[in-house]
């Protein structure tokens, strides 16, 4: 696909909130070139994008493959337009040639360049493209397994926890997994909700036992710079809010996003902290560790999620890979996700003992610090228990018996 084909297929494009599609109004056009882009601001591209854009994209400007709208407005949003990229396997050729099935797909020019690596494409692929799976229905699945409507007293918050709030500020995403919790939200609303936040700030205020707010969607930080401002600003001028939490995928699917503009807005609004979906080692690009080292030099401490998820990552091995390279990159590995039961998720789940097995195959044999807490979060709005290996083995009258990593007993005296 030539870019004009792909630029006039982002112009009709009417998943992307209003802000994107002004048209690009820069005059300077610099070639894609092979030097960095220095003291730009710009993420600087890897070779190995360098390659793709070459290929895939000839003619594109680095300003252009650098801009993060330009990354919006051209993202990849059907599998026909994915087609020349990957030969499309059987289960997403159904998709595609079956009358009447629409099963929404968004990935942006940056992050399809990691499904045309042989070694990073096919997990990215299961992850990102739709299947023809995703239609069967299996036992236990819903459309909202948290059941998060249930405890959302007013629009666009979700008030599960004592002392924090979920704030659902967007239901656009640049990049859709096909895992999403959140599937019922991105899949239809795809706007930020700018328009109708003030209840839920208005509710925040009023109840003084919120001291910590988390704000996700979709993903916030694809919202214009100015607009997530507002909002944080907002959030900020209320007294008993101490902490504030952005949750993304941002650094992942549009590192281009994480511009010196954005993270000295970001350091004014401290205790800020990211928490950053992860899926696989193959995501530690050179971009996404750029866009991870500006955002903790902006002094914003980073904490990864990852979703546990079948032939994707639900093995040791990838998983402990993953881990120490998120450390690596200054992002501290915080939860693993048993996958929530949404519809047509059933390829994605693995049994909870793939996860006891994996979070057993860490502990000792890696820095603790990059070992994620496993939990489920209850389906139904339970909230998060955590899953921890059989570490404590039962108690004798003065002991209690332990079995370390190596599966090795030990006795601790414990007297109750
Ligand atoms: S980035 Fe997060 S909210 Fe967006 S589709 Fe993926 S899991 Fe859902």
């Amino acid at each position: 696909m030539n870019v004009s084909a792909l630029q006039e297929v982002a112009s009709s494009d009417r998943d992307v909130p209003l802000g994107y599609l002004v048209s690009d109004k820069k005059k300077r056009v610099v070639p894609f070139s092979p030097s960095p882009l220095k003291n730009s601001g710009k993420i600087n591209p890897s070779e190995a994008t360098k390659i793709f854009v070459q290929k895939h994209f000839p003619g594109t400007t680095a300003d252009n493959w650098n801009d993060w709208k330009w990354q919006i407005r051209n993202s990849f949003t059907s599998l026909r337009q994915l087609a020349p990229l990957v030969e499309l396997s059987g289960t997403e050729k159904q998709v595609l040639f079956s009358p009447g099935v629409h099963l929404p797909l968004r990935v942006t020019p940056y992050y399809a360049s990691l499904l045309t690596n042989p070694e990073s494409g096919p997990v990215i692929r299961k992850a990102m493209l739709p299947g023809i799976e995703e239609l069967t229905l299996s036992p236990g699945e819903q459309a909202d397994p948290l059941n998060e409507e249930a405890s959302s007293p007013v629009p666009h918050i979700v008030h599960r926890y004592p002392d924090r709030v979920l704030f659902l500020a967007t239901g656009f995403c640049s990049a859709y997994c096909r895992y999403c919790t959140r599937t019922h939200l991105v899949a239809k609303e795809k706007v930020h909700f700018n328009h109708d936040w003030e209840q839920a700030i208005q509710y925040i205020r009023q109840h003084r036992e919120v001291r910590d707010v988390l704000i996700s969607g979709g993903d916030p930080l694809t919202m214009p710079t100015s607009m997530l401002k507002h909002l944080l600003t907002k959030l900020r001028s209320i007294p008993h809010i101490e902490i504030l939490r952005i949750g993304t995928k941002v650094p992942v699917v549009l590192p281009q996003r994480i511009t010196p503009e954005l993270t000295r807005m970001l350091k004014q609004f401290h205790p800020l902290m990211i928490s950053i979906h992860f899926m696989h080692p193959a995501e530690l690009t050179p971009e996404t560790a750029e866009a991870c080292t500006r955002l903790a030099d902006a002094g914003i401490p980073l904490g990864s999620q990852t979703v546990l998820l079948k032939d994707i990552n639900d093995d040791v091995e990838t998983m402990k890979k993953l881990m120490q390279g998120l450390l690596k990159i200054r992002v501290r590995p915080y939860y693993l996700y048993q996958c929530d039961p949404i519809p047509g998720s059933a390829h994605f789940r693995t049994p909870v003992s793939k996860g006891l097995e994996i979070i057993k195959g860490l502990r000792g044999f890696t820095s603790g610090y990059a070992v994620p807490n496993f939990v489920i979060d209850a389906p139904g709005g339970g909230g998060k228990i955590p899953l921890i290996p059989d570490y404590f083995q039962g108690r004798t009258n003065e002991n209690i018996i332990l079995k370390n990593y190596e599966g090795k007993t030990f006795y601790y005296p414990d007297f109750e």
